[in-house]
């Protein structure tokens, strides 16, 4: 049996990873589908302490894995397909295979949500980003497009438009989800255009990448074309909690609860990262609750007896 498994390889798996085997309690780590985490979905990360000269999300994550590994963690490349927390031992299943643990990590992220068009996923690094943060500064006084009518597109509008020439903020509706203030916000910005009642109904590319949007407006029905270098999808998230949903409180948006820091309300299940944090969403937030997870897995160890 397991002293401590894992499930997740993006920061907050990884940090909790190196900590446990830091400690002599060498996890099992289950990478998931995307090993290393939503990080090797951006290019260029260079706000994540340490790596001045920049450094990409792959490679990034490939040195926090082998860090891990250098003290003795497991990096198992399988998915996790199923859970039963209701009883001791705590059972994860990997397909038909069987793995009983004492205490788990559920560090499995969330998954900006992409629209669904023809060639945007693939176009994702080329020109379209889910991440302000991570990927403005490679768009400087360009022409940038966002979408999203929430909290997340004003604040990356607001962002963009400190590095952009322009940004045009697209919405599908007429009114704002996001709060009065954000919204006033970007509507007095002079670098940004709001369009409302338009949905992106093709990407426009050459052979460099993305060259433009083409909108539709959803009353009329019109079609616009508009040359833009960047498409940001600020259209939410969604935490990777399906599996979970009948073993661990999760809150009205599927992201997992928790208390006292990283506890969950499963007793030996602990959670870090953006499967329980909808707020923060940076690699290095994520990497810090990985930190406090695995603290916390070993003191749960140590008052039950476990550590032989
Ligand atoms: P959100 O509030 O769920 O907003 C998502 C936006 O994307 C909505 O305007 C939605 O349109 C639009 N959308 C969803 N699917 C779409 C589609 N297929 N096509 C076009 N548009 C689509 O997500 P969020 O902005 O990421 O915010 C998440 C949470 O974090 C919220 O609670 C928010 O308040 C919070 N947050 C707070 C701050 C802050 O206070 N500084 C900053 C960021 C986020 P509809 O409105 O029509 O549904």
């Amino acid at each position: 049996m397991n002293k401590a498994t894992i499930i997740g390889t993006g920061p907050a798996g990884l940090t909790a990873a190196i900590y446990l085997a830091r400690a002599y309690l060498p996890p099992i780590i289950y990478s998931g589908i995307q090993h290393g985490g939503q990080l090797t979905t951006t290019t260029e990360i260079e706000n994540f302490p340490g790596v001045d000269e920049g450094i990409t999300g792959p490679e990034l994550m490939n040195k926090v894995a082998a860090q891990a590994e250098r003290f003795g963690a497991r990096v198992i490349y399988d998915t996790v397909t199923k859970v039963d927390f209701s009883s001791l031992p705590l059972k994860i299943w990997i397909g038909d295979e069987l793995v009983e643990s004492r205490t788990v990590i559920v560090a499995t992220g969330a998954a900006a949500r992409i629209l669904d068009l023809p060639r945007l996923r693939e176009l994702i690094g080329q020109g379209v980003s889910t991440c302000a943060t991570c990927d403005g500064f490679f768009f400087k006084n360009r022409r940038l497009m966002i979408i999203g009518g929430g909290d997340s597109a004003m604040e990356e509008a607001q962002y963009l438009s400190k590095i952009a020439a322009e940004v045009i903020v697209v919405h599908r509706r007429d009114e704002f989800r996001a709060s009065k203030i954000m919204v006033e916000r970007i509507e007095k910005n002079p670098k940004i255009t709001i369009i409302r009642s338009a949905v992106p109904d093709k990407v426009l590319e050459d052979d460099s990448g993305l060259t433009g949007v083409r909108l539709k407006d959803v009353k009329a029905g019109d079609l616009s074309d508009h040359a833009v270098d960047g498409l940001f999808l600020a259209i939410g998230h969604d935490p990777n909690t399906a599996i979970f949903k009948d073993h661990l409180d999760l809150d009205e948006k599927g992201y997992i609860k928790v208390h006292n820091f990283t506890e969950t309300s499963v007793p030996g299940v602990f959670a870090a990262g953006d499967v329980c944090d909808p707020h923060f969403r940076q690699a290095v937030t994520a990497a810090g609750m990985g930190c406090q997870a695995a603290l916390q897995v070993q003191r749960f160890i140590e008052e039950l007896g476990l550590e032989d």
